[in-house]
């Protein structure tokens, strides 16, 4: 690893960092070391970067701003790759807005505001990337990431890039294949009068400052909303705000948040997941499905 590291360093366009806290890359602030951490910041050091995933046979994560992820405490072995530099520009022409896979979400609402552009204001306040919003077709307050989505680009693991325009609405589940890596997408909105905009946009940013534990370490919902019901209401019916594990616990402000004092482990997350979801299947016969990914627990 140490000359893939070096080879890596020399590269333009490439940073590249060992046994790098993925806690300082996830929202829950938990989450033990990648074995090297990658910045690709253009589409050739990407192609390289690939090329020597490739031929070293290294298993490969992307991440994009690790706001729905679990990682274990025990790191990743192998490739934790992140998108930057170009990778975070966006541009707007006419009602079309484009965006690289590794931009924020705040900053392609940020431009469609600016842009008088209306049909993004439901991201507001998701701290995502618009790879990982792809990937989890985040969505909130009626919108969705798949009701404004034209395009998405994408590269294989093998080099090969795709431009995806027949995409499929699917509840918090990914719009384009698997292990493909979302270096851009292509937003469809509508112009409209920027007072009323920014006034939609506002209210939402505040609902949720009054109905989310905002500002707290999290990673948003936990579970997916079960077909008719709200994952929240059964976790709150089955008395469980409140409850701890270690540094974890169940928001008292929704109850499919969990939130880190700041002391957390990622298994005391995980230990608390788990004992959700074991008296929700207990009281309600239902098995929660997470909403978030649970990243580098397969060998725990
Ligand atoms: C306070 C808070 C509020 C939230 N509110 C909402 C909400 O209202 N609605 C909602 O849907 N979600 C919400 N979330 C969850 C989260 O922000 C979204 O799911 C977000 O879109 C995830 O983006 P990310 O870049 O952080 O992805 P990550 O968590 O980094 O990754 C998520 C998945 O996407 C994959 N991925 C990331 N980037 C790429 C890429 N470029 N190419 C290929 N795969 C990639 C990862 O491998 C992983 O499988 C919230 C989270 C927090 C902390």
């Amino acid at each position: 690893m140490a000359d893939i590291v070096r080879s890596l360093q020399s590269l333009r366009g490439i940073d590249a960092q060992k046994d790098a806290p993925l806690a300082h890359h996830t929202t829950w602030k938990v989450g033990g070391p990648a074995e090297l951490l990658v910045h690709a910041n253009d589409v050739s050091s990407l192609g390289v970067l690939l090329e020597i995933i490739r031929e070293e046979e290294l298993p490969l994560f992307v991440l994009g701003n690790g706001s729905n992820v679990l990682v274990s405490d025990r790191g990743l072995e192998g490739v934790t790759m992140r998108l930057g530099g170009e990778f975070n520009s966006t541009s707007v022409n006419g009602e079309k807005l484009m965006a690289g896979g590794g931009a924020p979400l705040g900053l392609v609402v940020g431009k469609a505001l600016k842009a008088s552009l209306e049909g993004f204001e439901f991201a507001v306040g998701i701290p995502g990337t618009v790879g990982g919003s792809v990937m989890t077709n985040a969505g909130a307050f009626s919108g969705s990431i798949a009701g404004v989505i034209a395009e998405v680009e994408t590269v294989a693991l093998n080099g090969e890039k795709t431009r995806h325009s027949d995409i499929e609405d699917s509840y918090r589940s990914r719009l384009v294949p698997g292990n493909d890596i979302v270096t851009g997408a292509v937003f469809l909105l509508k112009s409209g009068p920027a007072g009323r905009i920014r006034e939609i946009a506002e209210s939402i940013m505040e609902r949720r400052k009054t109905t989310q534990p905002w500002g707290m370490a999290t990673a948003g919902s936990v579970f997916k909303n079960p077909p008719g019901d709200y994952a929240g209401r059964m976790i709150e019916e089955c008395g469980l705000k409140g409850k701890r594990m270690g540094g974890a616990r169940v928001s008292d402000t929704h109850a499919n948040f969990i939130t880190n004092d700041g002391t957390a482990k990622a298994s005391d997350i995980k230990s608390l997941i788990d004992m959700v979801r074991g008296e929700v299947k207990a009281r309600f016969g239902i098995e929660l499905e997470l909403e978030i990914q649970l990243v580098g627990f397969d060998k725990e």
